[in-house]
């Protein structure tokens, strides 16, 4: 998947749990964040997909960013979650049993940067925008355009 989309599916799944939980806007970001961290892998001098695409790291991240504050290791682990579960929508898959079995699962249906790949993203655009009216909805009072106090 390309980063747009895993952006995208990151904030879509973390949007929820603001709009329904009243978790802080801010805490997206780290969905964000979490959605893309990854693919840094390819910034540094490992094989890509490997040990950063496993459980085993989504555990290890969250578990130390939830030492620090639970709510951003929940949207942590939502963005983060949202990245290996879309990778392994792609043909190569992901390792996530990494290092203990080095073999990619997934349904490896879709090619970075294809079809469905796009068609991913835009669901998920669909999906903020959708969020981002409940979350006006229930921050913005209206009552003004009304005449009402
Ligand atoms: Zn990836």
């Amino acid at each position: 998947m390309t980063s747009k989309t895993h952006v995208s599916l990151g904030v879509a799944f973390a949007a929820p749990l603001v709009t329904t939980y009243s978790y802080n806007i801010e805490y997206i970001l780290v969905a964000l964040i979490g959605a893309i961290a990854a693919d840094f892998d390819v910034n540094l001098p490992i094989k890509h997909r490997t040990w950063t695409h496993s459980i085993l790291a989504l555990s290890i991240s969250t578990i130390i960013l939830s030492t620090f504050d639970k709510s951003i290791a929940l949207f942590w682990f939502v963005g983060y979650s949202t990245h290996l579960v879309a990778d392994s929508f792609t043909k190569m898959g992901v390792p996530f049993f990494y290092p203990f079995i080095k073999e990619n699962y997934g349904l490896k249906l879709c090619t970075t940067g294809k079809t469905t790949d796009i068609l991913i993203r835009y669901i998920a655009l669909i999906a903020i925008f959708y969020f981002c009216y409940i979350y006006i909805l229930n921050t913005v009072n209206f009552n003004f355009l009304l005449g009402l106090q």
